[in-house]
Parts: C-alpha cells; sequence; structure tokens
C-alpha cells in the first residue's frame, strides 16, 4: 500500500533564517544594490528568487562598486575578507551563522594557546575556506578518516593539537575521522562542530529510512547537509534521490517506489516540500505522514542593519 511520510526536523535552520531576514532587511532599509558574497545560502530557489529583487550575487568583491552594501553569506569569510571589503569601504552586513562565528572565535583562541589545528571538512566548501582563513596559525584540512595518516605525518605526536569540524558533516563519518586522529594523538583536543540542525535532520532521516523503500531529499547538489541527508538514509539501506524540487523526479527514482519519505535540507524552503506533496498525491500517494524525532525551537535574533 502507498505511503508518504515527511521527516520533522527538516528545511531552513536558524542560521539559514537570520541569513535571509537580514537580505529582506538590507532590501527593504536601502535603495542602493544590496550584493551578497557567495551565495546567502545553498539552494538554488531561494538564490533565484533574490536575485529576481535585484540582489547581486559576487564570487569577488571587485564586483561590488566602491562603497558599496555587501552582505557576507551564512558560511562566514577568511579575515583576508573581512579586510578587503574594509579596503574598499563597503558597508558590510554578516549574515555568518552564529554556530560559524563561534568555531572561528574558538580555532583562534585555540591558535593563540600554541595548538595545531586540525579542521574536518571539505576543502572547497565555503564555509571552510572562511573558517581556515580565520585562524593565524598552523590549522589544516582534514576531509575524511583515509585523509588523517597524509596530514599527521609531518606533526611530531608530542605536538598540542585540536580539532574542529564543519557544521554540516556527516555525524557518523566525522566519529570515524576523528576517531582515526586519536590513534595518532590520543590527547587531541577538541569537540565535534556539527550544529543541532544537521544533526536533528540526520536523525530524521535515520527514522523515515527504516519506514521507506525511497527517500526523496530536497536540497540543491552544492548544499553539504543535503547531500549528507541523502547519504543517511542511503547507508540505512533506502534508494535516495536529491532533487531540487519536484521537477527534478524522474520516472526511474518511483519506478517500484511504495512508501516514500520526504525530508528536506536545512538550506531548502518547505513550500518545495508542499508541492512535491502534491505532485505525489497527484499520482497516487495519500497525504503525508508526519514523523518527529526531535522537536525544535533554535532561533537566532536578527542583528539591526545599519546601511
Ligand atoms: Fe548555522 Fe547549522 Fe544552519 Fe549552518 S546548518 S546555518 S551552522 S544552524
Amino acid at each position: 500500500m502507498k505511503k508518504l511520510y515527511l521527516a520533522y526536523p527538516r528545511g531552513f535552520c536558524a542560521g539559514v533564517r537570520r541569513a535571509l531576514e537580514i537580505v529582506e532587511a538590507a532590501l527593504i532599509k536601502s535603495h542602493d544594490t544590496v550584493h551578497v558574497y557567495h551565495e546567502i545560502v545553498h539552494n538554488d530557489y531561494v538564490v533565484n528568487k533574490l536575485k529576481s529583487r535585484g540582489v547581486v550575487f559576487v564570487n569577488n568583491l571587485e564586483e561590488v562598486p566602491e562603497g558599496g552594501i555587501i552582505i557576507f553569506s551564512a558560511h562566514g569569510v577568511s579575515a583576508a575578507i573581512e579586510k578587503q571589503a574594509k579596503e574598499r569601504s563597503l558597508r558590510i552586513i554578516d549574515a555568518t551563522c552564529p554556530l560559524v562565528k563561534k568555531i572561528h572565535i574558538r580555532g583562534e583562541a585555540l591558535i593563540r594557546k600554541g595548538y595545531i589545528v586540525f579542521i574536518v571538512g571539505h576543502h572547497n566548501h565555503p564555509e571552510i575556506k572562511g573558517t581556515i582563513g580565520q585562524l593565524h596559525g598552523d590549522a589544516f584540512v582534514i576531509e575524511n578518516k583515509s585523509d588523517v595518516q597524509k596530514a599527521v605525518k609531518n606533526i611530531s605526536p608530542d605536538s598540542k593539537v585540536a580539532y574542529l569540524t564543519q557544521t554540516t558533516l556527516s555525524v557518523s563519518e566525522t566519529r570515524d575521522t576523528i576517531n582515526e586522529m586519536k590513534k595518532f594523538f590520543p590527547d587531541i583536543e577538541g569537540d565535534s562542530d556539527i550544529c543541532y540542525a544537521t544533526t536533528n535532520r540526520q536523525e530524521a532521516v535515520k527514522m523515515i529510512a527504516a519506514k521507506c523503500d525511497t527517500v526523496l531529499i530536497i536540497g540543491s547538489s552544492n548544499s553539504s547537509n543535503s547531500n549528507r541527508l541523502r547519504e543517511v538514509a542511503e547507508n540505512h539501506g533506502t534508494r535516495a534521490f536529491l532533487i531540487n524540487d519536484f521537477t527534478e523526479i524522474e520516472p526511474k527514482m518511483l519506478d517500484k517506489a511504495e512508501v516514500i519519505g520526504i525530508s528536506a535540507g536545512a538550506s531548502a524552503p518547505d513550500c518545495l516540500v508542499h508541492d512535491l506533496c502534491e505532485q505525489l498525491e497527484k499520482r497516487g500517494w495519500p497525504k503525508p505522514e508526519l514523523l518527529e524525532s526531535k522537536s525544535e525551537h533554535i532561533i537566532f535574533p536578527v542583528p539591526e542593519i545599519r546601511l
């Protein structure tokens, strides 16, 4: 019998809501063009909607005119980008998630205390580029467990070492990577920085994956936490697909699907989830049943925007 399950928590986290409210506030307060450094959050729908309202996304601060408005994305930026923005007299609005800021502060404090810092995360992800660029000392990125040996080979086992992690990693893979590091540095200091939203969404997907033969995750291909949700479902033995929205459903995804679970990455808006449910209902699935693994009430206040 066909069934549809909807995971909770899913979709927007507090950091994404805050970043989008900051952009809204800037659009309301200013008649000048609002620029955003990188995608404000990794979601095609969100970014395209903001573009249609005049927001300009840049990957290079040279693209912003002197004195222009620049918003730093939820992923955070390096100290060099902050400096460059100031040198160009840009009007800076920082939408970095407070949980990412906390990692920058902790990392820099470790460096000042003489630690070598390992950052577990993806080299090319803007959050990791921002974090490593905030640390003024010895810091190295480790992508995964198999990276550890290479990363530690020139570091004396007696060194003071610590680790930080990206906020949107797989909880279980990160645990494996940290355990591998502990083989070389049993006293390594650190804590996982995988955030509450990533952890809760992965738990909720595990719960639906156990009941479903197919899991559909709404999210964009460059969204780290959305990709991890698809992997978590797959690791629990379920077919899983990452799609931007219902228009990306391919016949093979629904072939042999009876019990479908739906979730969404932390940067994916809920309207896309509702559209997907509606489309599945048109194809014979019943209204979705909500499976709640945990309640979530975290809110990050939006700072006052001065332009
Ligand atoms: Fe902040 Fe976590 Fe959301 Fe990233 S996923 S913006 S760290 S709350």
